[in-house]
């Protein structure tokens, strides 16, 4: 072998696969879904990683989500577009896990990350990904958190993006998309019909597809929550992992992660319980986990103040339940008065103001206990995927104003 073959590589992407049918793509030139519609997956040359890295090495590295480049898929580091996303805090909630009953809890926080969401990891992941296969512009629709973070990571890139998202959908996203230079445009419905409208722009105006699930790096993007909750765990995994679901990338992504780190011999054979929570409002992963279903049904009238999950059919369902089977976990729904009195108490007894998707996870804790779904001692993870900033409007506040000279009240 010459020294330039033995040389070690930034990426080991060899490939895509099919989640479905396992038929195999050519990972260098863009691709969406794969013929038969399912979402397609990057596949790793593990056993040249194994050698290349281990755990060990990747200690001493730069503490972004790109310490983990073999099991990304740019190939170099110059396509890479970055503001120094990752290695988001692992924090001990022991006051409200008193309060809870649980000894063991502890939030993972994304609300740090650029823009304030999780988004921003499959952001700097598929942008620069696309930004390496020559991809000039990008369009989505979003329930407001990825089109704010894929407008602000295409416009470090110099791409384009074109963004459709709900009227609803919270407006600080829209000052993102719109500051960013995105093309931005609101729906009178809801995140399938603002799918609907951005396929225009992809069959007539030269746009790449970059809907969830819809090109393969976004996920890859969101596998990362996984790697870095192993590596801070020491690598070993809790014994439950609490995740909102929407369209369900980031579960799927920290289950693949799981597995990756599995075949590497990175992880032991313990395997974590994956949680799917959701809105009583828009149910779909859970209506399907009750039935013993494959795949969900999409959801009637989705409404809830938890809007970054509401997603009534994701294309990639089957790979959520999928997780779900696999790691003995569950999906739950929580009611939205549930939520935002979960979002109160963290902020009170922790001091966290989380965003209201994070919040269904706590309260979906205090209900899988009283099943005696959770054991008092599990070691258990929530991601909180956003900022509570990136939320104001979840918060009803009422302050007394004071006229100037005025004297305060007694406490
Ligand atoms: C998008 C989003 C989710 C759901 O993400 P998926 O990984 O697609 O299920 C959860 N929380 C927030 C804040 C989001 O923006
Ligand atoms: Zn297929």
């Amino acid at each position: 072998m010459s020294s330039n073959e033995s040389a070690h590589r930034f990426s080991y992407l060899c490939h895509l696969e099919c989640s479905r049918c396992s038929r195999l793509y050519d990972a260098d030139v863009p691709q969406g879904l794969c013929e038969c519609g399912a979402p397609l997956l990057a596949r790793y040359d593990l056993d040249s990683i194994g050698e290349a890295t281990s755990p060990t090495e990747i200690r001493g590295r730069q503490p972004d989500l790109w310490r983990y480049h073999e099991l990304l898929p740019v190939r170099s580091p110059e396509s890479v577009v970055s503001f120094g996303e990752g290695m988001t805090p692992l924090i001990p909630f022991r006051k409200l896990g008193e309060r809870l009953g649980l000894s063991r809890l502890y939030m993972k926080d994304e609300g740090l990350l650029p823009t304030g969401t999780f988004k921003a990891r499959g952001a700097a992941v598929g942008i620069s990904r696309a930004n390496e296969l020559g991809i000039k512009r990008v369009s989505m629709p979003t329930n407001g958190n990825a089109g704010a973070a894929w407008a602000t990571y295409a416009a470090r890139a110099g791409m384009e993006s074109l963004v459709v998202m709900p009227v609803d959908a919270p407006q600080i996203a829209r000052a993102e998309c719109a500051i960013s230079g995105s093309r931005l445009y609101l729906v009178d419905g809801l995140i399938g019909d603002a799918g609907a409208i951005a396929a225009g722009a992809v069959a007539n105006q030269g746009y790449t597809d970059a809907s969830t699930l819809k090109e393969p790096y976004r996920l890859e993007g969101k596998k990362t929550m996984g790697l870095e909750l192993f590596e801070q765990c020491g690598w070993r995994v809790p014994d439950v992992i609490f995740y909102p679901t929407g369209g369900g990338v980031g579960l799927i992504g920290i289950y693949k992660a799981l597995q990756e780190c599995m075949d590497l011999g990175w992880l032991g054979p313990k395997v974590p319980r994956l949680v799917a929570v959701q809105a009583s409002g828009c149910a779909p992963i859970v209506k399907a986990w009750e039935q013993g279903a494959e795949v969900s049904e999409a959801w009637e009238n989705a409404s809830t103040i938890a809007f970054g999950i509401t997603v009534p059919k994701a294309l990639g369902d089957f790979l959520v339940l999928r997780a779900l089977k696999a790691t003995d976990g569950c999906a739950i729904a929580v009611d939205d008065d549930e939520i935002l009195a979960a979002q109160a108490e963290v902020a009170h007894l922790e001091g966290s103001f989380i965003c209201p998707e994070g919040a269904a996870c706590f309260a979906a804790t205090e209900r899988l206990l009283k099943d005696g779904w959770l054991n008092p001692t599990d070691e258990i993870v929530v991601f909180n995927t956003g900022s509570g900033i990136k939320y104001p409007d979840t918060v009803q506040v009422q302050v007394p104003v004071l006229k100037k000279g005025e004297s305060l009240p007694l406490d």
